[in-house]
């Protein structure tokens, strides 16, 4: 096959994966990114001052670290999560599950049921067939059912919301108990961590991965008209590859989920957290109990939110200036919506960390306009490029038995928008790149 071109656009962890995979197979691979540095959900730049160095997207990896090793330093924090009060002790996510439950109280034993102990030492591709009929069963649930019938106490299903949210569903909708339950089944098998130096950091790591194998990335190369080669590999959003391969009808009915707004921060200090047990944890939920949660996934855009925080600099100082400390905070609003939740989210975090707001240095703040405009791929601020319902976990963005072919002959969607959907695992682009190999041959 060494004759063989093939061109990928985009350069997301999807993108990477794919032609790092069509690379080892012998073609000639040239990946064209939009923007003018690779990355796209993986990319870490100065938004806010001199210095200070956020991730754009993506900043936390349960996933991303069993799928990419090389050239990565992974970084962990004492516990993975932390989910505080109003008036309790947080519920912390430990690696390991007594410690878990331990923080639990009396939903303790219902917690080990959940997680169970078998789960050790398997690998997380290998997670839903660990799941077993049960588990499977409450995999596809509704994250309501399960904290419901699960747990007996408040702060058991309020942290259990609190991952299930992850999924950017209504708690009411299936399969979103299956997002906590992967997530926090990795916490035990992977942890959460994330790469010393911001998600870039991965997306360096694939780059120089491909660029060894031969394969070249052209930055700034906005993709218009679907490219010759012999095969193409998209990473890119349905409606993008509908645009430049002019197939107005491709994936029509696909549906896109609810946005993101996004908070960085510059601090001059570390958040002082009122529990200081948030200060173990680099992903911190702050939602408190099980109905605000639901309600705030329900109607996304409710005040209080439920945020998702993340406070990275507290164990790498690549970060921040000396002293100085970054953090990275979202919630989920309706789909393309223009509301400035700024306030909701600064307030939802001072109520948990009394005085945060007089440690803000310099603050970005983007809504899905804003995310759009710098990833094409995050229509309407969906972050997991469409919605991920039981509709649509494998059948995105089409009914297909292989949804990663398109109409066009040799043009293939590789995207978040592909099973298994959102994240940075790059899975997708591997999955689409081995359909692309099989029919070269
Ligand atoms: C705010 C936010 C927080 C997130 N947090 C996490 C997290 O903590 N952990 C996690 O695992 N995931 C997280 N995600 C999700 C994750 O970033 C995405 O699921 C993942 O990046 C999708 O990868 P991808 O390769 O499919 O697409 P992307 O990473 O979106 O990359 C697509 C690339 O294609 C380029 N492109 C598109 N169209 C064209 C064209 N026509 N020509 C040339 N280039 C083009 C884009 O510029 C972009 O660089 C987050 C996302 C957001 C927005």
């Amino acid at each position: 096959m060494a004759a063989r071109r093939a061109i990928v656009v985009g350069s997301g962890p999807n993108g990477l994966a794919a032609a790092i995979t069509l690379a080892e197979a012998g073609l000639d691979v040239v990946v064209h990114e939009a923007a003018g540095t690779i990355g796209g959900g993986m990319r870490t730049e100065e938004l806010t001052l001199p210095g200070f160095r956020h991730d754009v997207c993506s900043a936390i990896h349960p996933l991303g670290r069993a799928a990419f090793d090389r050239g990565v330093e992974w970084l962990e924090s004492p516990a993975a999560l932390a989910h505080p009060f109003d008036d309790e002790e947080a519920v912390l996510l430990h690696r390991s599950v007594d410690e878990t439950a331990a923080t639990l109280g009396r939903d303790a034993d219902a917690y080990r049921g959940l997680v169970r102990a078998r789960w050790y030492g398997l690998e997380p591709w290998q997670l839903l067939r660990a799941f077993g009929v049960r588990g499977s069963l409450r995999a596809v649930s509704s994250a309501e059912r399960v904290a419901q019938r699960v747990f007996a106490t408040d702060r058991g299903r309020a942290f259990f919301a609190g991952t299930a949210a992850h999924s950017m569903l209504s708690l009411r909708t299936r399969p979103s108990a299956g997002f906590g339950l992967v997530l926090l089944t990795l916490g035990h098998v992977v942890g959460w961590p994330f790469p010393r130096g911001g998600s870039q950091a991965i997306a360096d790591a694939l780059a120089a991965e491909l660029r060894e194998l031969g394969g070249e990335i052209v930055t700034s190369s906005p993709v218009d008209e679907l490219p010759r080669a012999d095969v193409v590999l998209c990473d890119t959003s349905p409606r993008e590859l509908a645009r430049i391969a002019h197939l107005p009808d491709y994936a029509r009915s696909y549906r896109y989920g609810p946005g993101a707004f996004k908070l960085d921060w510059a601090l001059s200090g570390p958040i002082p957290w009122r529990d200081e047990r948030c200060a173990q944890a680099a992903t911190v939920h702050l939602g408190c109990t099980y109905d605000e949660i639901a309600r705030s996934e329900h109607v996304p855009g409710t005040v209080p939110p439920f945020v998702l925080l993340a406070q990275p600099s507290l164990w790498d100082d690549s970060r921040a200036p000396t002293g100085k400390h970054t953090a990275w905070a979202y919630c989920h609003v309706p789909h393309a919506s223009a509301v400035d939740m700024t306030d909701a989210i600064e307030a939802q975090v001072e109520r948990f960390a009394p005085g945060f707001r007089e440690l803000v240095l310099a603050r970005s703040a983007r809504g899905p306009h804003e995310l759009e405009a710098h990833n094409r791929n995050l229509v309407g601020g969906d972050l997991n490029g469409g919605l991920m319902d039981l509709r649509q976990l494998y059948t995105r963005p089409v009914a297909r038995l292989v949804p990663y072919r398109t109409p066009r002959k040799g043009v293939y969607i590789c995207s978040a928008s592909t099973p298994p959907g959102g994240g940075v695992h790059g899975m997708c682009g591997v999955a689409a790149a081995k359909v692309a190999l099989s029919d070269l041959r």
